[in-house]
Parts: structure tokens; sequence; C-alpha cells
């Protein structure tokens, strides 16, 4: 079947906004609220001819497993095991966060290749960001604007030698 791609990164990165933009419809519930989305969504995207199934997952908080959030993060790692790839979402306009850092420990880690998008990066507000991102030591990142269409196409170069 399509390659599966999975959309991952701590809450209000714009995770859903991506997934949005890469299935072309309001499918992902996005909200200003961290950790909105409480299920996996799936679509099917195509950047210029690469064709995959893109996965929206809830964000990581960095608590204990019996909560709600650490049972979304739970399904989070749960949704990587049948991913071929995924893209690892940071806000580029907030800089890098111990979560991000820990997510990334944690994907470095696995098996599974990784793009690292740095997202919000519209405008000159996120080149800092793009730019910290480099250290999360995943390979370069995608600057891109999920919010207004803007790079989306550069995640071709990411993903295809990947998927
Ligand atoms: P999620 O929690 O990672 O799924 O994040 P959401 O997709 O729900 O987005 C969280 C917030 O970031 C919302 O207010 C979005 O409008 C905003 N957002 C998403 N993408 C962008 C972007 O490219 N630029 C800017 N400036 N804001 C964005
Ligand atoms: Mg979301």
């Amino acid at each position: 079947g399509k390659p599966e791609v999975v959309i991952i990164g701590r809450p209000n990165v714009g995770k859903s906004t991506l997934f949005n933009r890469l299935v072309g419809k309001k499918l992902a519930l996005v909200d200003d609220q961290p950790g909105v989305t409480r299920d996996r969504r799936m679509g099917d995207a195509d950047i210029a001819g690469l064709h995959f199934t893109v996965v929206d997952t809830a964000g990581w908080e960095d608590v204990d497993a019996h909560t709600l959030p650490g049972r979304m993060r739970a399904q989070t790692e749960a949704s990587l095991e049948g991913a071929d790839a995924a893209l690892f979402v940071v806000d580029a306009r907030a800089g890098l966060t111990p979560l991000d850092e820990e997510i990334g420990r944690y994907l470095r880690e696995q098996s599974v290749p990784v793009v690292v998008v740095a997202n919000k990066a519209e405008g000159s507000a996120g080149e800092h960001g793009v730019l910290e991102s480099y250290a999360l030591g995943l390979g370069d990142p995608v600057p891109l604007s999920a919010e207004h269409g803007e790079g989306i196409a550069d995640l071709f170069g990411g993903l295809f030698p990947i998927i």
C-alpha cells in the first residue's frame, strides 16, 4: 500500500494545520488550546506526485502515563510503529523547547526515518528557530508555513528519498 507518514511533535506547533494543508481539507481540528487532537486522523496526501497516507496525532505532554496527555503520548509512540516516515514538527517562532529536545532524543533512538519540519517560518520571525532546529541532530529542517501554505513543496525533497 501507500507509505504512511506520521506527523508528530509537541502540542500547538501546527501539526493539525500541516495535516489539513497536506490533505487539502479541514479534517483535523485546529485550536489554540494545546493538545486538541484527541484521535489519530488519516488522509491522502500528494506532493508533486509523491503519494502517501498522512496521520495526524495528538501532541506529547511531559507528564506521567496515567494522565490523558500521557495516553496521547503513548498513542503517538504507537502510531510510529507502522510508519514509514515521521514529520517531526517544531515551532520556528517559539524555538526549541525541552519537550522538543526530549522528542528529538526519542526519535534519534527509533529506526523510523525523520524529517524535521520548522513550521511557522513565514516572515523573518522564524529564522532563528529554523537554525536552532539543526541541533536536533535529525538532519536538515524543512522551513515552511502550514498556515500560509508556504514551503509545502519543499517537503518533497525530505520525504522522497525515504518513502
Ligand atoms: P497542533 O496542536 O500541533 O496540532 O497545532 P495546531 O495545528 O492546532 O495549531 C496550533 C496553533 O498554531 C493555531 O493557532 C494555528 O493557527 C497556529 N499555526 C499553525 N501553523 C502555523 C503557521 O504556519 N504559522 C503561524 N504563525 N501559526 C500557525
Ligand atoms: Mg492537533
